[in-house]
């Protein structure tokens, strides 16, 4: 565990002491690449289990394999950068040590391997890929318009929210399965046919833009009420427990509420008789959308930030001083909080900190897993 500890103090090594040049960006790269070339690895050879059958098309046309190399030769390039720029070694060793040994193991053959299919899978590709693609979207933007110019890509706590970004990733359709079920409810219990035959005759971005419309109604109801009950602020506070925001932040969210939002917003998504081609979409822009409004990005929009959500509308729904206490729950269209009361997006400023009130929730996934489930100690407000 020594060296765990070590290279996490290189990670968290504050940015005066790491000027560019100095190995440590290039280092982490290493690393970064080393793990997703193990990831892919380990994939590559129980494919059955660590799969979703949604991302098989990508698997069978061979492209895990060719990003698979993209990624060693990037991570060893980087490894040897580092290793050449840095006094302590540390992070290129250890960043080539990943890339080597995910090297020797990707060059065994999987294919003599055959799992039996089992009915849970673990998307730990779409882990990989998620990380990759989201990280590489949004880490040189966070650097580059930083609303909060020192905050760095390790910031304090950035482990347990790429945790949280792990376990909902690999539980994708354990959550779908507990998604489901509000909405079969729903569908017992009206009738929706005609509804449906109507709304399959509109465009598709029409359709889009009503699921955006209609799930961020779900949502905001659905939000408001984990603030304003203390039953379930319990679940809520741990996701504004983040002090610090950034694209990985929106991904700390308990268990029980991950559940329970994403069940009650797939009801007018799935009942609705919506295109899956129109479903898919808003699944995609969502995921972006959700990443975006978190992002540290300095960028006032204007006009636009009357009509959509942005990262300063959503950052001031996460602000922990007394102006910043339940408003702005929209996660799309801040008219729902117009219209029902809780809009607040001051001129310019951004608000000055973030966190919950009172401070007091434990800090690591399981502690704050368990923590709604114990008996307050004293009363909340
Ligand atoms: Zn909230
Ligand atoms: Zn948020």
């Amino acid at each position: 565990m020594g060296l765990i500890r070590k290279l996490v103090a290189e990670f968290e090594r504050p940015r005066e002491s790491r000027p560019f040049g100095s190995g440590w960006a290039s280092g982490s790269l290493s690393i970064l690449a080393g793990l997703a070339g193990l990831l892919l690895v380990i994939v590559r050879f129980f494919p059955e289990t660590f799969t979703m059958p949604e991302l098989q098309v990508i698997h069978d046309s061979g492209m895990v394999t060719f990003a698979l190399r993209a990624v060693l030769l990037f991570g060893y390039l980087m490894a040897l950068l580092s290793v050449l720029l840095n006094r302590r070694k540390t992070l290129g060793l250890t960043g080539l040590a990943l890339v080597v040994l995910a090297s020797l193991l990707g060059t065994a053959d999987p294919m003599g391997i055959s799992l039996e299919r089992q009915p849970l899978y673990f998307g730990l590709d779409y882990f990989v890929i998620n990380v990759i693609v989201v990280g590489i979207l949004f880490i040189p933007l966070e650097r580059v318009f930083p609303a909060r110019f020192e905050q760095t890509v390790f910031r304090s706590e950035w482990q347990e929210d790429m945790f949280y970004y792990l376990v909902s990733s690999m539980l994708v359709q354990v959550l779908a399965f507990l998604a489901i079920a509000p909405t079969n409810m729903v569908s017992d219990l009206f009738d929706f046919t005609q509804t449906r035959a109507f709304v399959g005759t509109m465009p598709f971005w029409l359709q889009v833009a009503i699921i955006m419309a209609a799930t961020d109604f779900v949502q905001y109801w659905v939000h408001r009420a984990f603030h304003t009950f203390p039953f379930l602020w319990r679940f809520h506070a741990i996701y504004h427990s983040t002090k610090q925001l950034d694209w990985l932040a929106g991904a700390r969210m308990h268990f029980v509420e991950i559940a329970v939002l994403r069940g009650l917003t797939a009801v007018p998504m799935f009942t609705l008789g919506f295109d899956p081609g129109a479903i898919q979409t808003y699944l995609l822009i969502v995921y972006f959308y959700s990443t975006f409004i978190h992002a540290n990005l300095s960028w006032h929009f204007g006009l636009l930030e009357r009509f959509f959500v942005t990262p300063r509308f959503h950052h001031w729904h996460h602000g922990s001083e007394r102006a910043a206490i339940d408003i702005n729950y929209a996660s799309h269209f801040p008219i729902y909080d117009w219209l029902f009361g809780t809009h607040r997006l001051p001129e310019k400023d951004w608000p000055v900190e973030y966190g919950v009130v009172g401070n007091d929730v434990p800090r690591g996934y399981w502690r704050q897993f368990i923590r709604p489930f114990r008996k307050p100690k004293q009363p909340e407000d």
